[in-house]
């Protein structure tokens, strides 16, 4: 045993854990497709399908949600881990689209983790319903039962997908699910569960479903063993961490790298590499604290240039300018090893950029997020001004290509958050990446 496990350090590759490092919407779905090609296998963590990466590949437009960027590819394996909550028919209408837009054989390369939790129709009800009913203080969730599921899966009741191989033990957690919804149900007004509906419609996809179902763990552990490069895909972004992010206007996982380890099923050992998706200036969509939101003639040419619209609910994204205090934490919590940073095309043509680099609460000058969600909807943010830049960036793929300004303006970030730029996107297309450190070598 000790051999075993000595080889599968020394074999171990470099392995990239990939996560927002703001609010979602970095632009993961792009870094990720660039590194999904040197990858053997990607992995998706936690989350759900209310996260949207949209890849371009050879000038066709990918929009994924549930899948792991790495089926676009090809060649990779795709892993749904445990730590993901799984719309079953979201999935396969995800796959359906996908090989009618020409990908093949795609359930051949994906496996789903059999400890994975399901999201049911019910729990969309009851996500959209509590949205409905909160007046004034409404999350903004995606709708997509992503809360709920996550409730379920904590409260040990939730339906995983190794049940759908058993169809009397799933009529009996059916009917155990159905004592709390449908106590729920009745308490928000809406129409009771009905256990055999449930159980037939779940009946009926598993045929489908079945063959990708595995247990995780031995193929995540065959492919540190053999040397293989694994992907950690996150979804949502640091701030949107149930545990770290501005709480409660939240999503309901860890979305920070450790989670990676726990949502896969891997040691905390395996994960080598972490790269933070780092906007070159901030959005968030959903409500919740935003202190560098210009709500303003710039956040509009921000989100125009940037075509800030959500993937998955089409809504617009709120825009800001960078914040470092919130990236600094976010370095931190993350562990992260470099940024890839994104959308630096975006900020160009203004005549000065801002970055906040501190808060003032109450007359006090701070340089943390605080934990109470008041007092983060109370802070003021402190700016430096830095010059900006009217040479075009879109495109470029050299460093010495940049305008000088431009060049300043990384390097302040870098220097205020405290971790390199190791990537810098300069477009949608994949190869338009200054590369400064390739996270694989
Ligand atoms: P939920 O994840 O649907 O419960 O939504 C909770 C919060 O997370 C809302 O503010 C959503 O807008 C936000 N959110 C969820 N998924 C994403 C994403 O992929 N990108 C950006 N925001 C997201």
């Amino acid at each position: 045993m000790q051999n075993v496990m000595q080889n599968v350090v020394q074999n171990a590759a470099q392995n990239v854990v990939v996560i927002g490092s703001q609010w979602g919407d970095e632009g993961k779905g792009k870094v990720v497709d660039w590194l999904a090609d040197r990858a053997d296998l990607v992995v998706r963590f936690q989350g759900g399908h209310n996260a949207g990466h949209t890849l371009v590949v050879d000038g066709e437009t990918y929009a994924l949600s549930l899948l792991p960027s790495g089926v676009v590819r090809g060649g990779s394996q795709s892993l749904i881990g445990n730590g993901v909550v799984v719309d079953p028919w979201a999935l396969l209408a995800e796959i359906r689209r996908l090989e009618a837009q020409g990908l093949q054989n795609l359930s051949e390369q994906l496996v789903i983790a059999e400890n994975a939790c399901l999201i049911l129709p019910l729990h969309g009800a009851l996500d959209r319903a509590r949205e409905a009913q909160v007046s004034g203080q409404r999350i903004g969730t995606t709708g997509r039962g992503i809360g709920p599921a996550y409730e379920d899966k904590v409260g040990r009741r939730a339906i995983r997908m190794a049940d759908l191989a058993d169809p009397e033990g799933l009529r009996l957690r059916v009917d155990k699910l159905l004592q709390h919804h449908n106590a729920l149900a009745q308490g928000l007004g809406l129409e009771p569960w009905i256990a055999d509906k449930i159980v037939a419609e779940l009946l009926a996809i598993a045929p489908r479903l079945l063959p990708m179902i595995k247990p995780a763990w031995p193929i995540l552990e065959a492919a540190q063993r053999n040397g293989q490069r694994i992907l950690f895909e996150g979804a949502q972004g640091t701030l949107l961490d149930i545990d770290h992010g501005t709480y409660p206007f939240v999503t309901s996982s860890n979305t920070v790298a450790a989670q990676a380890a726990i949502g896969a099923g891997v040691g905390p050992k395996a994960l080598s590499y972490v790269l933070g998706i780092t906007k070159a200036y901030t959005t968030r969509v959903g409500a919740g604290p935003f202190p560098s939101e210009q709500d303003n003639s710039i956040g509009e040419r921000l989100g125009q240039r940037g075509h800030e619209f959500g993937t998955v609910t089409g809504r617009k994204r709120r825009c800001g300018w960078f914040d470092a205090v919130l990236m600094r934490q976010a370095a931190s919590l993350g562990g992260l090893d470099g940024m890839a940073l994104t959308k630096i095309d975006v900020l160009d043509g203004l005549d000065e950029v801002q970055i906040c680099v501190a808060y003032r609460l109450d007359g006090e000058r701070i340089s943390h997020l605080p934990g109470n969600v008041d007092a983060q909807a109370r802070l003021e943010p402190i700016y430096e001004t830095l010059p900006g830049w009217s040479t075009p960036t879109e495109g470029l793929r050299d460093w010495a290509a940049l305008p000088p300004a431009c060049q300043a303006y990384i390097e302040r970030l870098e220097a205020l958050v405290g971790v390199p730029a190791a990537l810098i996107s300069t477009s949608p297309r994949r190869e338009d990446t200054i590369v400064r450190r390739n996270p694989w070598e």
